[in-house]
Protein backbone atom coordinates (compact mmCIF):
# COMPACT_ATOMS: atom_id res chain seq x y z
CA UNK A 1 0.00 0.00 0.00
CA UNK A 2 2.05 2.91 -1.32
CA UNK A 3 1.46 6.49 -0.25
CA UNK A 4 -0.97 7.98 -1.91
CA UNK A 5 0.29 11.05 -4.14
CA UNK A 6 -2.42 11.33 -6.17
CA UNK A 7 -4.62 13.64 -3.86
CA UNK A 8 -3.86 17.14 -3.47
CA UNK A 9 -4.80 19.36 -0.47
CA UNK A 10 -7.98 20.32 -1.66
CA UNK A 11 -9.07 16.27 -1.63
CA UNK A 12 -8.10 15.49 1.69
CA UNK A 13 -10.05 18.42 2.80
CA UNK A 14 -12.91 17.72 0.97
CA UNK A 15 -12.73 14.01 2.51
CA UNK A 16 -12.23 15.76 6.18
CA UNK A 17 -15.05 17.85 5.73
CA UNK A 18 -17.29 14.82 5.59
CA UNK A 19 -16.01 12.65 7.81
CA UNK A 20 -18.23 11.67 10.60
CA UNK A 21 -17.11 10.59 14.01
CA UNK A 22 -17.94 7.31 16.30
CA UNK A 23 -16.93 9.00 20.00
CA UNK A 24 -19.05 5.96 21.94
CA UNK A 25 -16.80 3.27 23.98
CA UNK A 26 -17.24 -0.15 22.34
CA UNK A 27 -18.14 -2.63 25.24
CA UNK A 28 -19.17 -6.47 24.23
CA UNK A 29 -20.54 -5.57 20.92
CA UNK A 30 -22.19 -2.48 21.82
CA UNK A 31 -21.15 1.50 21.37
CA UNK A 32 -21.97 2.82 24.73
CA UNK A 33 -21.50 5.96 26.69
CA UNK A 34 -19.36 6.26 29.72
CA UNK A 35 -21.69 4.60 33.08
CA UNK A 36 -21.06 8.27 34.89
CA UNK A 37 -22.05 10.04 31.53
CA UNK A 38 -18.24 11.90 31.28
CA UNK A 39 -16.44 12.87 27.95
CA UNK A 40 -13.01 14.23 26.54
CA UNK A 41 -12.94 16.73 24.12
CA UNK A 42 -10.77 15.32 20.63
CA UNK A 43 -8.97 18.64 19.53
CA UNK A 44 -7.51 19.30 15.74
CA UNK A 45 -4.50 20.44 17.00
CA UNK A 46 -3.52 22.05 13.64
CA UNK A 47 -6.29 24.23 14.31
CA UNK A 48 -7.36 24.46 17.66
CA UNK A 49 -10.79 23.51 16.90
CA UNK A 50 -12.85 21.08 18.30
CA UNK A 51 -13.45 17.99 16.66
CA UNK A 52 -15.77 15.88 18.61
CA UNK A 53 -16.76 15.14 22.36
CA UNK A 54 -15.58 11.55 23.31
CA UNK A 55 -17.10 9.20 25.88
CA UNK A 56 -14.80 8.79 28.88
CA UNK A 57 -14.36 6.02 30.71
CA UNK A 58 -13.55 5.16 33.86
CA UNK A 59 -13.41 2.30 36.54
CA UNK A 60 -16.95 0.99 36.53
CA UNK A 61 -16.30 0.93 32.55
CA UNK A 62 -13.41 -1.07 32.69
CA UNK A 63 -15.21 -3.57 35.03
CA UNK A 64 -18.00 -4.06 32.01
CA UNK A 65 -15.77 -4.78 29.99
CA UNK A 66 -13.29 -6.94 31.64
CA UNK A 67 -16.01 -9.02 32.80
CA UNK A 68 -17.20 -9.46 29.08
CA UNK A 69 -13.48 -9.82 27.92
CA UNK A 70 -13.26 -13.40 30.68
CA UNK A 71 -16.78 -14.55 30.19
CA UNK A 72 -16.14 -14.59 26.25
CA UNK A 73 -12.36 -15.76 26.92
CA UNK A 74 -13.23 -18.91 29.01
CA UNK A 75 -16.00 -19.50 26.79
CA UNK A 76 -13.79 -20.51 24.13
CA UNK A 77 -15.55 -18.59 21.47
CA UNK A 78 -12.42 -16.81 20.00
CA UNK A 79 -9.84 -18.81 22.59
CA UNK A 80 -10.38 -21.93 21.49
CA UNK A 81 -11.56 -22.10 18.02
CA UNK A 82 -9.61 -23.00 15.01
CA UNK A 83 -6.03 -20.98 14.84
CA UNK A 84 -7.52 -20.68 10.99
CA UNK A 85 -10.61 -19.33 11.80
CA UNK A 86 -9.02 -16.01 13.54
CA UNK A 87 -6.74 -16.24 10.78
CA UNK A 88 -9.44 -15.42 8.39
CA UNK A 89 -11.45 -13.03 10.76
CA UNK A 90 -7.96 -11.35 11.00
CA UNK A 91 -7.13 -11.62 7.22
CA UNK A 92 -10.44 -9.72 6.90
CA UNK A 93 -9.91 -7.21 9.74
CA UNK A 94 -6.66 -6.17 7.62
CA UNK A 95 -8.94 -5.70 4.20
CA UNK A 96 -11.43 -3.55 6.12
CA UNK A 97 -8.66 -1.38 6.94
CA UNK A 98 -6.98 -1.12 3.44
CA UNK A 99 -10.33 -0.36 2.36
CA UNK A 100 -10.88 2.19 4.75
CA UNK A 101 -7.46 3.62 4.84
CA UNK A 102 -7.88 7.12 3.89
CA UNK A 103 -10.58 7.46 6.43
CA UNK A 104 -8.55 6.26 9.00
CA UNK A 105 -5.32 7.90 7.96
CA UNK A 106 -7.21 11.09 8.29
CA UNK A 107 -8.62 10.57 11.45
CA UNK A 108 -5.22 10.70 12.83
CA UNK A 109 -4.36 13.34 10.97
CA UNK A 110 -6.56 15.50 12.65
CA UNK A 111 -6.77 14.21 15.92
CA UNK A 112 -3.09 14.54 16.51
CA UNK A 113 -1.58 16.72 13.87
CA UNK A 114 0.81 14.60 11.83
CA UNK A 115 0.73 14.96 8.04
CA UNK A 116 -1.04 12.82 5.99
CA UNK A 117 1.48 11.00 4.44
CA UNK A 118 3.07 9.92 7.43
CA UNK A 119 -0.04 8.29 8.50
CA UNK A 120 -0.75 6.62 5.25
CA UNK A 121 2.56 5.01 5.58
CA UNK A 122 1.04 3.89 9.66
CA UNK A 123 -1.72 2.34 7.70
CA UNK A 124 -0.03 0.39 5.51
CA UNK A 125 2.62 -0.41 8.66
CA UNK A 126 -0.97 -1.35 10.28
CA UNK A 127 -2.13 -3.80 7.62
CA UNK A 128 0.45 -5.28 7.04
CA UNK A 129 0.89 -6.18 10.99
CA UNK A 130 -2.14 -7.56 11.02
CA UNK A 131 -1.92 -9.57 7.92
CA UNK A 132 1.59 -10.64 9.09
CA UNK A 133 0.24 -11.64 12.58
CA UNK A 134 -2.71 -13.40 11.40
CA UNK A 135 -0.47 -15.60 8.93
CA UNK A 136 1.68 -16.83 11.67
CA UNK A 137 -0.87 -18.00 13.97
CA UNK A 138 -1.25 -21.32 11.81
CA UNK A 139 2.28 -21.97 11.43
CA UNK A 140 3.32 -21.92 14.66
CA UNK A 141 3.91 -25.36 16.75
CA UNK A 142 4.47 -26.17 20.38
CA UNK A 143 7.21 -28.55 21.10
CA UNK A 144 8.52 -31.82 22.21
CA UNK A 145 10.70 -31.89 24.89
CA UNK A 146 14.31 -34.47 24.38
CA UNK A 147 13.07 -36.26 27.43
CA UNK A 148 13.70 -40.13 26.81
CA UNK A 149 11.34 -42.65 26.14
CA UNK A 150 9.42 -43.09 29.65
CA UNK A 151 8.19 -39.73 29.17
CA UNK A 152 5.97 -37.50 26.52
CA UNK A 153 6.85 -34.22 27.81
CA UNK A 154 4.80 -31.73 25.39
CA UNK A 155 5.44 -27.98 25.52
CA UNK A 156 2.23 -26.31 24.38
CA UNK A 157 1.45 -22.41 23.70
CA UNK A 158 -1.55 -20.92 25.25
CA UNK A 159 -3.15 -17.67 25.20
CA UNK A 160 -2.41 -15.34 28.54
CA UNK A 161 -6.39 -14.50 28.91
CA UNK A 162 -7.22 -10.94 29.01
CA UNK A 163 -4.76 -8.41 27.65
CA UNK A 164 -4.91 -4.67 28.36
CA UNK A 165 -3.28 -2.81 25.65
CA UNK A 166 -2.81 1.28 26.34
CA UNK A 167 -1.10 2.77 23.72
CA UNK A 168 0.09 6.77 22.75
CA UNK A 169 -0.74 9.29 20.27
CA UNK A 170 2.04 9.52 18.17
CA UNK A 171 1.16 6.65 15.65
CA UNK A 172 -2.19 5.83 16.89
CA UNK A 173 -3.12 2.76 14.65
CA UNK A 174 0.14 1.32 14.09
CA UNK A 175 0.87 1.12 17.88
CA UNK A 176 -2.73 -0.62 18.25
CA UNK A 177 -2.31 -2.47 15.63
CA UNK A 178 1.37 -4.20 16.84
CA UNK A 179 0.00 -4.82 19.99
CA UNK A 180 -4.04 -6.11 19.14
CA UNK A 181 -2.33 -8.59 16.16
CA UNK A 182 -0.56 -11.10 17.79
CA UNK A 183 -2.58 -10.83 21.26
CA UNK A 184 -5.72 -11.63 19.05
CA UNK A 185 -4.37 -14.28 16.75
CA UNK A 186 -2.90 -16.01 20.23
CA UNK A 187 -6.31 -16.45 20.98
CA UNK A 188 -6.90 -13.84 23.94
CA UNK A 189 -9.52 -10.82 24.58
CA UNK A 190 -8.26 -7.70 24.45
CA UNK A 191 -9.20 -4.65 25.93
CA UNK A 192 -7.76 -1.43 23.86
CA UNK A 193 -7.46 1.75 25.74
CA UNK A 194 -6.02 4.55 23.38
CA UNK A 195 -4.49 7.81 24.19
CA UNK A 196 -7.12 10.60 25.42
CA UNK A 197 -5.11 12.41 22.63
CA UNK A 198 -6.15 10.32 19.53
CA UNK A 199 -9.46 7.89 20.39
CA UNK A 200 -10.64 8.40 16.85
CA UNK A 201 -9.51 5.79 15.18
CA UNK A 202 -9.38 3.38 17.63
CA UNK A 203 -12.94 3.56 17.82
CA UNK A 204 -13.13 3.56 13.92
CA UNK A 205 -11.53 0.12 14.08
CA UNK A 206 -14.06 -1.10 16.63
CA UNK A 207 -16.69 -1.22 14.02
CA UNK A 208 -14.27 -2.51 11.11
CA UNK A 209 -13.40 -5.67 13.47
CA UNK A 210 -17.12 -5.68 14.53
CA UNK A 211 -17.84 -5.62 10.53
CA UNK A 212 -15.03 -8.70 10.13
CA UNK A 213 -16.64 -10.75 12.57
CA UNK A 214 -14.35 -10.86 16.15
CA UNK A 215 -16.87 -12.18 18.44
CA UNK A 216 -18.59 -9.74 20.82
CA UNK A 217 -16.25 -9.07 24.05
CA UNK A 218 -12.89 -10.04 22.09
CA UNK A 219 -12.07 -6.95 21.40
CA UNK A 220 -13.22 -3.86 23.35
CA UNK A 221 -12.55 0.39 23.09
CA UNK A 222 -12.30 2.02 26.04
CA UNK A 223 -11.62 5.36 25.14
CA UNK A 224 -10.32 8.12 28.47
CA UNK A 225 -7.64 9.06 30.86
CA UNK A 226 -4.78 7.30 31.96
CA UNK A 227 -5.21 8.02 35.80
CA UNK A 228 -8.78 6.86 35.46
CA UNK A 229 -9.32 3.92 32.90
CA UNK A 230 -5.98 3.31 32.43
CA UNK A 231 -4.83 3.23 36.01
CA UNK A 232 -8.63 0.88 36.75
CA UNK A 233 -7.40 -1.59 33.43
CA UNK A 234 -3.72 -1.89 35.02
CA UNK A 235 -5.32 -2.48 38.49
CA UNK A 236 -7.83 -4.88 37.33
CA UNK A 237 -7.62 -8.48 38.59
CA UNK A 238 -9.11 -9.44 36.02
CA UNK A 239 -6.45 -8.52 33.20
CA UNK A 240 -3.48 -11.25 33.16
CA UNK A 241 -1.93 -9.10 30.87
CA UNK A 242 -0.46 -5.21 30.00
CA UNK A 243 0.68 -4.20 26.80
CA UNK A 244 1.92 -0.59 27.06
CA UNK A 245 3.63 1.94 24.65
CA UNK A 246 4.11 5.20 26.26
CA UNK A 247 6.47 6.74 28.30
CA UNK A 248 9.27 5.32 30.64
CA UNK A 249 7.54 7.11 33.87
CA UNK A 250 3.85 5.48 33.20
CA UNK A 251 5.33 2.24 32.58
CA UNK A 252 6.95 2.45 36.10
CA UNK A 253 3.73 2.99 37.06
CA UNK A 254 2.09 -0.16 35.63
CA UNK A 255 4.55 -2.48 37.44
CA UNK A 256 3.34 -0.78 40.82
CA UNK A 257 -0.31 -1.31 39.47
CA UNK A 258 0.84 -4.91 38.78
CA UNK A 259 2.67 -5.61 41.37
CA UNK A 260 -0.35 -3.74 44.31
CA UNK A 261 -3.39 -6.24 41.57
CA UNK A 262 -2.70 -9.64 40.27
CA UNK A 263 0.92 -9.25 38.97
CA UNK A 264 -0.40 -9.63 36.16
CA UNK A 265 2.15 -9.65 33.07
CA UNK A 266 3.30 -6.43 31.94
CA UNK A 267 5.47 -5.69 28.59
CA UNK A 268 6.73 -1.92 27.90
CA UNK A 269 6.93 0.24 24.93
CA UNK A 270 8.93 3.07 26.70
CA UNK A 271 10.50 6.31 25.35
CA UNK A 272 14.34 6.78 24.05
CA UNK A 273 17.32 9.01 23.34
CA UNK A 274 18.63 7.67 20.77
CA UNK A 275 22.07 7.83 19.82
CA UNK A 276 22.96 8.11 15.58
CA UNK A 277 26.78 7.84 15.37
CA UNK A 278 28.70 9.23 12.35
CA UNK A 279 32.12 8.59 11.97
CA UNK A 280 34.58 9.98 9.42
CA UNK A 281 35.11 7.56 7.27
CA UNK A 282 31.42 7.26 6.16
CA UNK A 283 30.53 8.76 2.50
CA UNK A 284 27.61 10.30 0.68
CA UNK A 285 27.72 12.51 3.44
CA UNK A 286 24.83 14.93 2.19
CA UNK A 287 22.75 11.58 1.64
CA UNK A 288 23.56 10.92 5.50
CA UNK A 289 22.76 14.33 7.17
CA UNK A 290 19.77 14.24 5.23
CA UNK A 291 18.48 10.45 7.39
CA UNK A 292 20.37 12.20 10.71
CA UNK A 293 17.71 15.14 9.85
CA UNK A 294 14.85 13.01 8.87
CA UNK A 295 15.32 10.78 11.63
CA UNK A 296 14.80 13.05 14.57
CA UNK A 297 11.98 15.58 12.78
CA UNK A 298 9.96 13.03 10.90
CA UNK A 299 6.64 13.17 13.02
CA UNK A 300 7.80 16.63 14.63
CA UNK A 301 10.29 14.72 16.21
CA UNK A 302 7.01 12.86 18.54
CA UNK A 303 9.09 9.51 17.67
CA UNK A 304 10.23 6.60 20.28
CA UNK A 305 13.13 5.99 18.47
CA UNK A 306 13.55 9.59 16.95
CA UNK A 307 17.33 9.89 16.45
CA UNK A 308 17.93 12.59 19.11
CA UNK A 309 21.01 12.76 19.98
CA UNK A 310 23.66 12.98 17.20
CA UNK A 311 27.18 11.69 17.47
CA UNK A 312 29.76 13.18 15.50
CA UNK A 313 33.66 12.41 14.75
CA UNK A 314 35.21 15.74 15.54
CA UNK A 315 37.50 15.66 12.12
CA UNK A 316 33.99 16.47 9.97
CA UNK A 317 31.71 17.49 12.90
CA UNK A 318 31.47 21.51 11.73
CA UNK A 319 30.98 20.66 7.84
CA UNK A 320 28.54 17.48 8.79
CA UNK A 321 26.70 20.03 11.10
CA UNK A 322 25.85 22.32 8.62
CA UNK A 323 25.10 19.94 5.93
CA UNK A 324 22.31 18.37 8.39
CA UNK A 325 21.24 22.16 9.47
CA UNK A 326 20.86 22.68 5.29
CA UNK A 327 18.32 19.20 5.06
CA UNK A 328 16.54 20.85 8.32
CA UNK A 329 16.14 24.25 6.82
CA UNK A 330 13.85 22.32 4.03
CA UNK A 331 11.75 20.42 6.70
CA UNK A 332 9.21 23.06 7.68
CA UNK A 333 5.70 22.26 9.45
CA UNK A 334 2.76 22.85 7.44
CA UNK A 335 -0.86 22.14 7.09
CA UNK A 336 -0.95 17.87 7.94
CA UNK A 337 -3.68 17.47 5.20
CA UNK A 338 -1.10 19.28 2.62
CA UNK A 339 0.22 15.82 1.12
CA UNK A 340 3.76 17.75 0.77
CA UNK A 341 3.85 18.68 4.31
CA UNK A 342 6.90 16.80 5.68
CA UNK A 343 5.64 18.07 9.39
CA UNK A 344 2.72 18.92 11.09
CA UNK A 345 1.32 20.17 14.35
CA UNK A 346 2.51 19.17 17.49
CA UNK A 347 0.17 16.87 19.13
CA UNK A 348 -1.34 20.02 21.82
CA UNK A 349 -0.42 22.41 23.69
CA UNK A 350 1.04 20.95 26.23
CA UNK A 351 3.42 18.98 24.20
CA UNK A 352 4.12 22.06 22.62
CA UNK A 353 5.16 23.74 25.56
CA UNK A 354 7.07 21.04 26.70
CA UNK A 355 9.50 21.23 23.97
CA UNK A 356 9.78 24.93 24.43
CA UNK A 357 10.74 24.91 27.80
CA UNK A 358 13.64 22.30 26.60
CA UNK A 359 14.72 25.07 24.03
CA UNK A 360 14.90 27.43 26.87
CA UNK A 361 16.93 24.57 28.87
CA UNK A 362 19.07 24.00 26.63
CA UNK A 363 20.36 27.53 26.04
CA UNK A 364 20.72 28.00 29.15
CA UNK A 365 23.21 24.74 29.80
CA UNK A 366 25.14 26.56 27.34
CA UNK A 367 24.72 24.25 24.11
CA UNK A 368 25.25 26.45 20.87
CA UNK A 369 21.92 26.94 18.91
CA UNK A 370 22.64 26.21 15.55
CA UNK A 371 19.28 25.99 14.05
CA UNK A 372 16.87 28.02 15.89
CA UNK A 373 13.18 26.37 15.74
CA UNK A 374 10.05 28.72 14.69
CA UNK A 375 7.56 28.22 17.18
CA UNK A 376 3.69 29.50 15.81
CA UNK A 377 0.75 29.24 17.73
CA UNK A 378 -1.20 31.58 15.78
CA UNK A 379 -3.52 29.04 14.97
CA UNK A 380 -2.22 25.10 15.75
CA UNK A 381 1.16 24.37 17.42
CA UNK A 382 3.85 24.34 14.99
CA UNK A 383 7.17 24.38 15.75
CA UNK A 384 9.81 24.15 12.78
CA UNK A 385 13.77 22.15 13.94
CA UNK A 386 15.61 23.22 15.97
CA UNK A 387 19.21 22.07 16.53
CA UNK A 388 21.91 22.21 18.96
CA UNK A 389 25.65 21.76 19.20
CA UNK A 390 28.26 21.19 21.88
CA UNK A 391 26.40 19.43 24.22
CA UNK A 392 27.23 17.27 26.50
CA UNK A 393 25.54 14.32 28.75
CA UNK A 394 24.90 16.35 31.58
CA UNK A 395 22.89 18.70 30.01
CA UNK A 396 18.79 18.05 30.63
CA UNK A 397 18.68 18.41 26.55
CA UNK A 398 21.33 15.52 26.39
CA UNK A 399 19.53 13.36 28.19
CA UNK A 400 16.24 13.37 28.52
CA UNK A 401 13.47 12.31 25.90
CA UNK A 402 12.45 15.70 24.77
CA UNK A 403 9.55 14.18 22.13
CA UNK A 404 9.50 17.08 20.01
CA UNK A 405 11.79 18.64 16.90
CA UNK A 406 15.26 19.24 18.50
CA UNK A 407 18.08 17.57 17.95
CA UNK A 408 21.15 17.47 20.29
CA UNK A 409 24.52 16.96 19.02
CA UNK A 410 27.96 15.80 20.22
CA UNK A 411 31.36 15.51 18.98
CA UNK A 412 33.91 12.80 19.76
CA UNK A 413 37.14 11.56 19.10
CA UNK A 414 37.84 8.03 19.04
CA UNK A 415 35.13 4.96 18.16
CA UNK A 416 35.73 4.00 22.27
CA UNK A 417 34.40 7.50 22.97
CA UNK A 418 31.51 6.95 20.72
CA UNK A 419 30.38 3.94 22.41
CA UNK A 420 30.52 5.50 25.84
CA UNK A 421 28.92 8.66 24.95
CA UNK A 422 26.07 6.44 23.30
CA UNK A 423 25.59 4.07 26.05
CA UNK A 424 25.34 6.65 28.87
CA UNK A 425 22.20 7.02 28.67
CA UNK A 426 18.95 5.48 31.23
CA UNK A 427 17.45 4.38 27.73
CA UNK A 428 18.01 1.64 24.99
CA UNK A 429 15.37 1.74 22.16
CA UNK A 430 17.75 2.76 19.28
CA UNK A 431 21.38 3.28 17.46
CA UNK A 432 22.49 4.42 14.34
CA UNK A 433 25.98 3.76 12.77
CA UNK A 434 27.40 5.43 9.81
CA UNK A 435 30.43 4.21 8.35
CA UNK A 436 32.02 2.10 5.71
CA UNK A 437 34.68 -0.20 8.02
CA UNK A 438 32.58 -3.62 7.93
CA UNK A 439 34.29 -4.47 11.58
CA UNK A 440 34.26 -1.31 13.19
CA UNK A 441 30.33 -1.66 12.21
CA UNK A 442 30.57 -4.67 13.90
CA UNK A 443 32.34 -4.07 17.34
CA UNK A 444 30.32 -1.09 17.66
CA UNK A 445 26.67 -2.96 16.81
CA UNK A 446 27.51 -5.54 19.33
CA UNK A 447 28.63 -2.73 22.38
CA UNK A 448 25.90 -0.42 21.87
CA UNK A 449 23.13 -1.14 23.94
CA UNK A 450 20.30 -0.83 22.43
CA UNK A 451 17.13 -3.06 20.83
CA UNK A 452 17.77 -2.08 17.27
CA UNK A 453 21.14 -1.10 15.49
CA UNK A 454 20.58 1.04 12.04
CA UNK A 455 23.28 0.61 10.12
CA UNK A 456 24.03 3.22 7.66
CA UNK A 457 20.45 3.82 7.61
CA UNK A 458 17.69 5.15 10.26
CA UNK A 459 15.08 3.28 11.23
CA UNK A 460 14.98 0.48 8.55
CA UNK A 461 11.60 -1.79 9.66
CA UNK A 462 9.79 -4.79 8.69
CA UNK A 463 7.17 -6.93 10.11
CA UNK A 464 9.97 -9.88 9.97
CA UNK A 465 12.16 -7.54 12.59
CA UNK A 466 11.45 -7.42 16.35
CA UNK A 467 10.95 -4.13 17.88
CA UNK A 468 11.48 -3.21 21.44
CA UNK A 469 14.31 -1.95 23.78
CA UNK A 470 16.37 -2.51 26.66
CA UNK A 471 16.98 -0.51 30.02
CA UNK A 472 14.23 1.80 30.62
CA UNK A 473 13.33 1.90 26.85
CA UNK A 474 11.12 -1.02 28.21
CA UNK A 475 10.98 -5.05 27.81
CA UNK A 476 9.22 -7.62 25.35
CA UNK A 477 9.11 -7.01 21.83
CA UNK A 478 6.54 -5.94 19.34
CA UNK A 479 6.48 -7.26 15.71
CA UNK A 480 7.60 -10.24 14.29
CA UNK A 481 7.04 -13.75 15.75
CA UNK A 482 8.96 -12.65 18.93
CA UNK A 483 5.74 -10.50 19.45
CA UNK A 484 3.70 -14.07 20.22
CA UNK A 485 6.19 -14.88 22.98
CA UNK A 486 4.41 -11.77 24.70
CA UNK A 487 0.83 -13.20 24.47
CA UNK A 488 1.27 -16.25 25.09
CA UNK A 489 1.76 -18.92 28.31
CA UNK A 490 3.93 -21.91 27.81
CA UNK A 491 2.49 -25.01 29.63
CA UNK A 492 4.18 -27.93 30.42
CA UNK A 493 1.99 -31.34 29.93
CA UNK A 494 4.25 -34.04 30.91
CA UNK A 495 2.90 -37.81 30.82
CA UNK A 496 4.90 -40.76 31.80
CA UNK A 497 4.81 -43.55 29.82
CA UNK A 498 5.26 -47.56 30.19
CA UNK A 499 8.03 -48.87 28.20
P1 LIG B 1 2.07 8.36 28.09
O1 LIG B 1 2.90 7.42 28.89
O2 LIG B 1 1.71 9.66 28.69
O3 LIG B 1 0.65 7.67 27.73
C1 LIG B 1 0.60 6.43 27.06
C2 LIG B 1 -0.72 5.76 27.39
O4 LIG B 1 -0.75 5.47 28.79
C3 LIG B 1 -1.95 6.65 27.12
O5 LIG B 1 -3.01 5.86 26.62
C4 LIG B 1 -2.29 7.17 28.50
O6 LIG B 1 -3.65 7.52 28.67
C5 LIG B 1 -1.93 5.97 29.37
N1 LIG B 1 -1.67 6.30 30.78
C6 LIG B 1 -1.17 7.44 31.29
N2 LIG B 1 -1.13 7.36 32.65
C7 LIG B 1 -1.59 6.14 32.98
C8 LIG B 1 -1.80 5.45 34.22
N3 LIG B 1 -1.49 6.02 35.40
N4 LIG B 1 -2.30 4.20 34.18
C9 LIG B 1 -2.60 3.60 33.00
N5 LIG B 1 -2.46 4.20 31.81
C10 LIG B 1 -1.95 5.45 31.79
O7 LIG B 1 2.78 8.52 26.71
P2 LIG B 1 2.34 9.40 25.47
O8 LIG B 1 2.61 10.82 25.79
O9 LIG B 1 0.97 9.00 25.04
O10 LIG B 1 3.36 8.88 24.35
C11 LIG B 1 4.66 9.33 24.25
C12 LIG B 1 5.62 8.32 24.86
O11 LIG B 1 5.44 7.05 24.24
C13 LIG B 1 7.06 8.71 24.62
O12 LIG B 1 7.80 8.49 25.79
C14 LIG B 1 7.50 7.73 23.53
O13 LIG B 1 8.87 7.46 23.50
C15 LIG B 1 6.70 6.52 23.89
N6 LIG B 1 6.58 5.60 22.74
C16 LIG B 1 7.31 4.45 22.75
C17 LIG B 1 7.26 3.58 21.65
C18 LIG B 1 8.05 2.30 21.64
O14 LIG B 1 7.75 1.43 20.83
N7 LIG B 1 9.04 2.13 22.49
C19 LIG B 1 6.45 3.91 20.57
C20 LIG B 1 5.71 5.09 20.59
C21 LIG B 1 5.79 5.93 21.69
Amino acid sequence: MAADKTKTLADWQSKAALLSFETRAFINGEFVAAVDGNTLTSINPATGSVLAEVTSCDAPDAERATQAARATFDSGVWSRCHPSQRKRVLLRLADLVETHRDELALLDTLDMGKPISSSLGDLAGTVACLRYQAECIDKLYGEVAPTGDSALGLVLREPMGVVAAIVPWNFPLMMTSWKIAPALAAGNSVILKPSEKSPLSALRLAHLAQEAGIPDGVFQVLPGYGHTVGKALALSMQVDCLAFTGSTGVGKQLMQYAGQSNLKRVFLECGGKSPNIVFADCQYLDAVAQSAAEAIFHNQGEVCIAGSRLLVENSIREDFVARVVKAAEHMQPGDPLDPDSFMGAMVDEAQYQRVLDYIRQGKSEGATLTLEGEANHSQGYFLSPTIFDDVTPDMRIGREEIFGPVLSVFGFDSEEQAIALANDSDFGLAAGVWSQDIDRIMRVSRRLQSGQVYVNNWAGIDQTVPFGGVKQSGNGRDKSLHAQEKYCEVKTVWMSLSV
